[in-house]
């Protein structure tokens, strides 16, 4: 019997490039018909053939409440009724900026944009405004949207393609983009001993998780922010997925370093589309009106958007809510690991907040390299399992996932359950 995914994955092909509006969501590095939903409620999702789901990619992190959480809904709603835009400031966007520099320090001014990519693309012109220098440093496997300069061995949905680079970037765009194996303090200290002057900016994933979970090491982060100070680079801490998620004040406040600028996204809307950038004030007052640096955006601080994060942001601040999280996530991936050694299957993970990691080798890996070790057969057949027993997981071996507040330890012990009955499937199938 055809199902109703099948169709309309088919019928979505003929009109939109691979049936999606974004790569990943194609299910081409695990196989297979991608789910189309139509429904969610709290941890769960379904889809349109009715099938129910426990959802651990949250939209890839915004949904940390839960799905349509009934606070966030009647939010949305009301302010809806009074107009969707007006292109004009609101004092929802002071409310989200105090919010936001409350929760982050760091961020001392802050613009609000409509996604991730929007946010680091703004915070490089940003960091290259002020410093006058051109060179970019990035991370191997980091993902930090989709703007030119940025997809240099990027990570995420690239990775899932095997192809480091995009086809129509410029040469010349990417010559201004130097990547680094993350984690490597020699080798960083080696680029700044060497071109340190002409750094404009580094941008970072402070935990990385699009290639897979990643954590830094202290001293990497460290000496990171020292050679920055020491050479007048900006450093910016791209929390776009981190952000609200590892730690209510992001992996900075987590790992206790402060960066010059931060981008956020994903949890800052709520599922609405809105993201951010912000840090020293003597950099954000480059940007125009003040400063020589344009950037703007029609829908930027978009009132709907901005409310459905505000209550978001609201509801994340409940006492002890990311200890909560932290303590189910790591439940997750304790069970996890107990599964997997007792039905005798190679296997990792770890989490950092509401955030994990699945990993088909010996031990958790620390860059782009170890990633790439990982036994990408052995993950597809979980995954397949995995989603036959109604447990929904990132479609790649390379990201990371997600929990929310939502997530009951009866959903957990059904995932430990069906991953039990997954590893048995991946020995048997050696
Ligand atoms: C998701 C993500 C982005 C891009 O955000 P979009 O809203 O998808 O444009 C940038 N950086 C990181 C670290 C991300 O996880």
């Amino acid at each position: 019997m055809t199902s109703q995914n099948q169709i309309l994955f088919e019928q979505s092909q003929h009109l939109i490039p691979g049936g999606v509006n974004s790569p990943v969501r194609a299910f081409r590095s695990v196989g297979g018909t991608p789910i189309f939903f139509k429904k969610g409620l709290g941890s769960k999702l379904w889809d349109v053939d009715g099938k129910e789901y426990i959802d651990y990619i949250n939209s890839w992190g915004p949904m940390i409440v839960g799905h349509a959480h009934p606070e966030v809904i009647a939010a949305v709603q009301a302010v809806a009724a009074n107009s969707l835009s007006f292109g004009a400031p609101t004092g929802l966007e002071l409310e989200m900026a105090e919010t936001i520099n409350k929760l982050v320090p760091s961020m001392e001014q802050i613009r609000l944009v409509s996604s991730g990519t929007e946010a680091t693309m703004s915070a490089i012109r940003v960091a290259r405004g002020f410093t006058g220098r051109s060179k970019l440093v990035k991370f191997e496997g980091c993902y930090h949207g989709h703007a030119d300069s940025l997809l240099v061995k990027a990570g995420s949905g690239l990775l899932t393609f095997g192809e480091p680079d995009s086809a129509g970037v410029p040469a010349e765009v990417a010559a201004n983009t130097l990547t680094l194996p993350y984690n490597n303090v020699e080798q960083l200290e080696a680029l700044f001993k060497q071109s340190g002057d002409e750094i404009a900016c580094v941008i970072i994933e402070p935990v990385v998780g699009n290639m897979n979970l990643v954590k830094p090491t202290e001293a990497f982060l460290k000496a990171l922010r020292d050679l920055c100070t020491k050479h007048g680079s900006v450093l910016i801490f791209d929390e776009v997925m981190t952000g609200f998620r590892v730690h209510l004040g992001g992996a900075q406040a987590l790992y206790g370093i402060k960066p010059d600028m931060t981008t956020l996204g994903k949890v800052i809307g709520g599922g609405l589309p809105v993201g951010a950038f912000g840090g020293r004030k003597d950099i954000m007052s480059g940007l125009a009106p003040l400063g020589k640096v344009y950037q703007a955006g029609t829908l930027s601080g978009n009132p709907v958007a901005v409310t459905a994060g505000l209550k978001t942001l609201e509801l994340i601040q409940a006492p002890d809510f990311h200890k909560n999280l932290t303590v189910q996530t790591q439940k997750l991936v304790d069970g996890l690991m107990a599964a997997a050694k007792k039905i005798g299957v190679t296997f990792s993970a770890q989490s950092v907040g509401g955030m994990f990691g699945l990993y088909f080798s010996e031990a958790c890996p620390t860059c782009f390299d170890e990633v790439m070790t990982s036994d990408k057969a052995a993950f597809n057949v979980f995954f397949h399992s995995m989603l036959d027993s109604g447990i929904y997981l990132g479609p790649s071996a390379f990201e990371a996932g997600f929990v929310s507040a939502a997530h009951t330890d009866g959903d957990i012990a059904t995932t430990i359950a069906a991953a039990e009955k997954a590893f048995q499937v991946i020995l048997s199938t050696k």
